[in-house]
């Protein structure tokens, strides 16, 4: 008789689970690029798309300009540190891109890590405890929701975007020692961008410190790109900003938090993913601070990117398509249908334009659609050819009127 053992019930486990996301339709299949990314890329299967899927709002992620800068700093900083930071890992560029992206944001300091992830993972454990209320919008980005398991403190959370009941939850808190409510400047789903003005007016009414996720808003929100406090006129009353380097600030990868100086200083002294992770590498380091750079010597890209988006969005609606109305490059293209949003995209796919589907779990049911992310980098040219493909399929599907 044969016994199965434990390793061999584990592996079959995990490949029924498989078997049914895939069944379910919910299984993510990795997309392979052989170029760079860019406004145009290449599959491996030679295929060549408009690419409307990136993160890649400034266009930098496959810039020659990049390449040099992560060449250039290489030369001078090598590969990478072999360290943490606080034993050998600071680098005279390290200290020069944090003092760049404080400077760039409107705080005193900042601190980077390998990953906004791990920025959000490690900002609410050194800061706060039992004592003390976290109060969260209920879609907030998974980083936050495991930093805040992380953490002592006792979770409150509001409906989304959802100020009337952001009230009700800094009510309840009253009694804890500190209150913070915490939000991402833009919801990546819908574009939505949080109502900063009213939040620091509650923040205010209710004694409350503010901290804002800026991963979909570093670089291109507001006048000078420095976010969506700068969008919001809230710049100088927000506590805590995290964000990434790997959308918009360059698109390799690496996150930072940026605070008043007493916060970053204990964060150096106690975050974990920063204490016991390794240095960002030269190459990123470098490369970065040539972006803040160049971001706060022009706002040339972030206003090609809103010319961009605002022709977009007043095309694929004078189409018949309905989005979601709004001002942000994500644009998402609603079709409801899960079915109908998977046909859509794969049609657009062989007319050579690059979208993804999102559906029920990712966003809620009946609220299919294709997300549309525009980028600096896209000419109006391949803009109108993505448009007459959308149109080509819409009209094929009957998602709009014939012409
Ligand atoms: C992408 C994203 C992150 C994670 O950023 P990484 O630097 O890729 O780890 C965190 N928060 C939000 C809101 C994001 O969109």
């Amino acid at each position: 008789m044969t016994q199965t053992t434990s390793r061999q019930q584990f592996i079959g486990k995990l490949s029924a689970s498989l078997h049914q996301l895939r069944e379910d339709g919910l299984y993510k299949p990795e997309r392979v690029l052989s170029s760079r990314q860019g406004a145009v890329v290449t599959c491996d299967d030679g295929r060549q798309l408009i690419n409307l899927c990136a993160n890649n709002y400034l266009g930098l992620s496959g810039d020659d300009s990049m390449v040099q800068a992560s060449i250039d700093a290489t030369r001078e900083f090598g590969y990478g540190l072999s360290s943490v930071r606080f034993i050998c890992g600071t680098q005279t560029v390290h200290k020069q891109l944090e003092k760049a992206i404080a400077g760039f944001v409107g705080t005193e300091d900042c601190i980077l890590y390998a990953a906004a992830f791990d920025a959000n993972g490690g900002v609410f454990e050194p800061l706060f405890d039992e004592n003390d209320a976290i109060i969260s919008d209920a879609l907030n980005h998974a980083s936050i929701i495991d930093g805040i398991r992380l953490c002592k403190a006792t979770r409150y959370r509001y409906a989304h975007n959802d100020m009337a009941d952001l009230e009700t939850q800094l009510k309840a808190a009253a009694d804890k020692r500190h209150r913070i409510i915490v939000t991402d400047g833009v919801f990546s789903m819908d574009g939505t961008i949080a109502q900063l003005d009213r939040i620091c007016d509650l923040a205010d009414q209710y004694d409350a410190l503010v901290m804002i996720d800026e991963c979909h808003a570093s670089g291109f929100m507001g006048a000078t790109g420095r976010g969506t406090h700068e969008y919001h006129n809230v710049m100088g009353r927000i506590d805590i900003i995290t964000g990434t380097l790997g959308k918009a600030l360059g698109g390799a990868m690496g996150g930072f938090t940026a605070a008043r100086k007493e916060v970053i200083d204990t964060l150096r002294q106690k975050s974990r993913p920063y204490l016991f992770s390794n240095t960002l590498a030269p190459s990123i380091t470098g490369a970065s601070l040539s972006v803040l750079q160049r971001l706060s010597a022009s706002t040339e890209l972030r206003d090609r990117l809103h010319a961009n988006t605002a022709h977009f969005r007043r095309e694929i609606a004078a189409l018949g398509f309905t989005i979601k109305p709004g001002t942000h490059p994500v644009v998402p293209v609603m079709l409801f249908d899960a079915p109908v949003a998977q046909k859509f995209a794969a049609r657009l796919y062989e007319l050579g334009v690059l979208v993804t589907g999102f559906f029920y779990p990712v966003v809620p049911m009946g609220q299919a659609r294709v997300r549309v992310q525009l980028s600096a980098a896209h000419s109006i040219e391949q803009l109108n050819t993505a448009l007459a493909a959308f149109a080509q399929a819409g009209r094929e599907l009957s998602l709009i009127k014939q012409i």
